[in-house]
Parts: C-alpha cells; sequence; structure tokens
C-alpha cells in the first residue's frame, strides 16, 4: 500500500488549533441546544466539521485527508469527548471507518468513497450489531450469491449516523461461518432506516434500525475477499477500541479540570473544600486515572504506529480506559456536591456521555475475552517493562 509523506509538525500544530478552536468557539456553545432538543443542528455543525479538517484526519493524504498517525489523532479525539458527546461519537464513526476503508478497502472503493470522506460530502457508518444475533459469526444477516452481485437480507440496529450515512459497511453471513463486509449505499432499494429512541447520554445522534430486504449490491461491493469479514472486523475494532479508550481521557480530563476548579471556588465552613483533605483524595486519584491512562494509549499509539498488531493492549486500553472516566465522572460529581446533578452542569452531561464507553466496539466482557485469548496464545509480558516508552 502507497504510503503518503505525514504533515510537518508545523502543519499538525495549526490543524489541531484550527480544530480546537472549532471544538471550544463553535461546537461546545452548541451543548445545551443539543440536550434540550435531543438533536444535533447538522446544518451547523456538518459545516463547521469539514472546515475544520474533522472529517479527514485518518484519511490519507493521497485522499484529500491529514492522514495522521495514532499517536497525532489520539489527541483531538480526547478533545471532541470533553464537550456535547454527541458531536464526539459522530466525528469517532466517521474517522474510525474512513480509517478501516484505508486499510481494508480495494484501490476503487477508497478512490470512489475516500475523498468525499475526506472533506464529509460522504458520511460513514459502520453496521455489525443486530436485533436477533449477536455480533461476529452469529450474525444472521446473510449475503447470498446472486448472478454478478449479492442479496441482502437481514437487520441491523443501534447503527450511528444511519440519519446521515451515504454508505453502511455491513457485516453479513456468506456461508455458514463466513462473515464478508459489503459496502451499501444510501438508498438503496430494499434498504429501510428507522429512528431508534433517543439515548442516554451522547445525545442528538442516530443509531437507527436497518432493515435489509432483498438489498441488490454488485460484486465490487464486497470488502476484500469473501469470508475475510471476520479478520477485517478485528483490524478495525482493533485500533477503534483505542480511539474509544482516547475519548475515556477527554471526557476524565474535563472532569477533573472542572472539578478541580469547583474544589477552589467552593467554600464552605470558610475555606474552598479543595483544602479538605477527603476532597483531595478524590481529585488525586482522578489524577492518577488520567495519568495512567495517558500512559497506556502512548504505548498503544507507539507501537500501532511501528506498524505492530495490538489486540490485547488495545482491549486494555480500552477496559481501562471505560473504567477510569466511570471512576473519575463519579467523583467529579462527588467534588461538585448537589449542583453537579443538575442539567444546567457539564459533568452530569460528562457521566451520562461516558457510560457509551462500555458499549462501543465491544463491552467489557468481550476486552476479557480478547485479552485472555491473547495472553493464553503467548502474548508477550515476558518483554518486561525496560523503562521506554
Ligand atoms: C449509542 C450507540 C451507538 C452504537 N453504534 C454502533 C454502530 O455504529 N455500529 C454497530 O454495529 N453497533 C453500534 N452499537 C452497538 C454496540 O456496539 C453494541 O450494543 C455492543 O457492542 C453490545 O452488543 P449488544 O447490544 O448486541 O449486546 P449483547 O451482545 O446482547 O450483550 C448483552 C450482555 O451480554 C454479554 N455478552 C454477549 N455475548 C457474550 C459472549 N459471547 N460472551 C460473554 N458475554 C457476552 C455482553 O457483554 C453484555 O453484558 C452502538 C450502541 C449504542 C448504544
Amino acid at each position: 500500500m502507497p504510503t503518503d509523506a505525514q504533515l510537518t509538525d508545523d502543519e499538525y500544530r495549526k490543524l489541531r488549533e484550527t480544530i480546537t478552536s472549532a471544538i471550544w468557539d463553535e461546537l461546545d456553545p452548541l451543548e445545551q441546544r443539543i440536550e434540550d432538543e435531543e438533536r444535533i443542528p447538522y446544518d451547523i455543525v456538518l459545516p463547521v466539521l469539514r472546515r475544520c479538517g474533522a472529517f479527514g484526519l485518518l484519511v490519507p493524504r493521497r485522499f484529500g485527508g491529514s492522514g495522521l498517525s495514532i499517536a497525532r489523532y489520539l489527541p483531538i479525539i480526547a478533545e471532541f469527548a470533553k464537550i456535547q458527546g454527541g458531536i464526539r461519537v459522530l466525528v469517532h464513526v466517521h474517522n474510525s471507518f474512513a480509517h478501516a476503508l484505508s486499510e481494508i478497502g480495494d484501490p476503487a472503493q477508497q478512490a470512489a468513497l475516500l475523498p468525499g470522506a475526506a472533506t464529509g460530502e460522504r458520511s460513514l457508518a459502520f453496521a455489525l450489531t443486530e436485533p436477533d444475533h449477536g455480533s461476529g459469526a452469529d450474525l444472521g444477516t446473510v449475503a447470498r450469491r446472486d448472478g454478478d452481485g449479492y442479496v441482502l437480507d437481514g437487520r441491523k440496529w443501534l447503527i450511528t449516523n444511519s440519519d446521515i450515512a451515504s454508505h453502511f459497511m455491513v457485516f453479513a453471513k456468506t456461508a455458514p461461518g463466513a462473515v464478508s463486509a459489503l459496502l451499501v449505499e444510501r438508498g438503496a432499494p430494499g434498504l429501510t432506516i428507522e429512528p431508534l429512541p433517543e439515548t442516554m447520554g451522547c445525545k442528538g445522534g442516530e443509531h437507527g434500525l436497518l432493515t435489509l430486504d432483498g438489498v441488490r449490491v454488485a460484486a465490487p461491493a464486497l470488502v476484500g475477499r469473501e469470508g475475510q469479514g471476520q479478520e477485517h472486523l478485528e483490524r478495525a475494532l482493533e485500533i477503534s477500541r483505542v480511539f474509544i479508550a482516547a475519548s475515556s481521557l477527554g471526557t476524565a480530563e474535563r472532569s477533573l479540570e472542572l472539578s478541580l476548579r469547583h474544589a477552589q471556588s467552593r467554600v464552605t465552613f470558610g475555606r474552598p473544600i479543595a483544602e479538605r483533605q477527603a476532597v483531595q483524595r478524590y481529585l488525586a486519584e482522578m489524577a492518577i486515572d488520567v495519568y495512567a491512562l495517558r500512559g497506556m494509549l502512548a504505548d498503544a499509539a507507539a507501537k500501532w504506529d511501528a506498524g505492530g498488531r495490538i489486540p490485547a493492549e488495545s482491549s486494555m486500553v480500552k477496559q481501562f480506559g471505560l473504567e477510569a472516566v466511570g471512576r473519575v465522572t463519579d467523583r467529579a460529581l462527588l467534588v461538585h456536591g448537589g449542583i453537579g446533578y443538575t442539567r444546567r452542569h457539564p459533568v452530569e452531561r460528562l457521566y451520562r456521555d461516558a457510560r457509551l464507553n462500555w458499549l462501543e466496539e465491544g463491552t467489557p466482557t468481550i476486552q476479557y475475552l480478547v485479552t485472555a485469548r491473547e495472553l493464553v496464545a503467548g502474548y508477550a509480558f515476558a518483554d518486561a517493562f525496560d523503562g521506554a516508552a
């Protein structure tokens, strides 16, 4: 696969500055509106995301994206995880899919989809989860060979960006035990998309129900080879789990920052609560989680960027990240007292938003399963800590 030159440090710094200002000056002010209306105002949000380059972060430069390394992408998705969660999810799913396609798509699929993905003209979604079956080899959606193409039947749900996606990467069985990935265009005859009820946190986006009723796609819609879907899935989820861990980091960092500020300004019994040892312990515990998560993320990113596979690391950091953000957002509520429980305070939202991190890219039992599988298969904890990052 051809590789592109990386952005220079200066170009990367400018991109970070542009995105950071878009996040805080243009997107963060929409928080209450999105939380109240439970809808992302796409007419405002999509142009901002397009303008600041948020859709092309992981798209290779030859297709018009920024082609960031994972180490450079993680701080950006972490920054998105500090503001209203529905926006973070939209950006995450799009970039994750674009990254997967840039790794597993064939040249024709990449040329057809990635330039539009880089600008955000094309919006992408990932359709794996089903109402009637488990994920992976248990899938109930089938893709039958039919002449020079496939016919798909089945149901998918909780599919993020289902209201805006131009294309869905649908995982379906092409033979007993064989999973394949196929690209289905929005508007394909036989594809219907219905909204599902609003979520607890990360509000405003749509995570809809897709019904595929005899949806016909041509052979070039197949991603990779027939039966290669499980392999694709594992590769895509491996790095996407690291993205979720980075999202946990961003939410935890914001919760800590707000808690520290609140503890220094809230005075009870004549002293700021930050001077009370019991409150200091909450703050210190939050900082420990943030610090540990940063270290794990740096290690996972460095290994991936060096060309390694990281199934164990990605599941471990994803699991640690959700536990860490769970503890940190819980302590943020404790530090804030009653006001933190009200709808007008960001820690209430951060607490709800964080909860999605338990589900995205697999639940905890799946992360334990992958980590243990790798350990039993000989994952090298033997290459002991040598002091290097
Ligand atoms: C807001 C939101 C957005 C989402 N976006 C997407 C998306 O864009 N695309 C997509 O495909 N999916 C998406 N999902 C779905 C999400 O990835 C799944 O909900 C999640 O992976 C859990 O799968 P499930 O809902 O089928 O739960 P289940 O598989 O039914 O799990 C229920 C419980 O059983 C446990 N369990 C299930 N099977 C096993 C097993 N074999 N061994 C041990 N324990 C097991 C689970 O850990 C869990 O505790 C989204 C979900 C939400 C809430």
